[in-house]
């Protein structure tokens, strides 16, 4: 088992496949674990790339489909709608987001008055609210390097 991988994050995944009645495999540990060693919200290719190597049989698709079970039982976020591929998002602490317009990497970032920005009544009525995302678009620090 990797080392880095805090023990509390395997106990979580342990909790949840009990839950759902997922069995825990060798294969979906490795997967969660490329996913909360990735701090750039991985798309299933970027995962899929680092675990070949250790499951050369696991296929794209499974790959996904473990992915999305995930997102779906609550272990991992799905980076809010950009379409395809979908980028997942280990990070389940509230947080918003900075995308670079050029090479697409996605930064969280912690704001205090991102965190207080109102919901307005009528749409808190409209809706059954769950979260509340600010998303900043832009050229990150290198990409800003590259067009001087
Ligand atoms: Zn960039
Ligand atoms: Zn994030």
């Amino acid at each position: 088992m990797n080392k880095k991988t805090p023990t509390g994050l395997v106990q979580l995944l342990r909790e949840k496949c009990a839950e759902h009645s997922l069995r825990l495999t060798p294969q979906r540990i490795a997967i969660y674990e490329a996913l909360y060693g990735d701090t750039n919200h991985p798309s299933t290719d970027g995962i899929y790339r680092k675990i070949k190597k250790q499951f050369p049989s696991l296929s794209f698709d499974t790959v996904n489909r473990t992915l999305l079970t995930f997102a779906q039982i609550g272990l991992t976020g799905v980076v809010e709608g950009y379409g395809d591929p979908k980028r997942f998002d280990p990070n389940l602490k509230p947080h918003h987001h900075f995308r670079c317009m050029a090479c697409g990497c996605i930064e969280d970032i912690y704001n205090d008055s991102f965190d207080r920005v109102p919901i307005p009544e009528k749409l808190r009525k409209q809706y059954a609210i769950r979260g509340k995302k600010v998303v900043l678009e832009g050229y990150c620090k290198t990409c800003q390097k590259k067009k001087q």
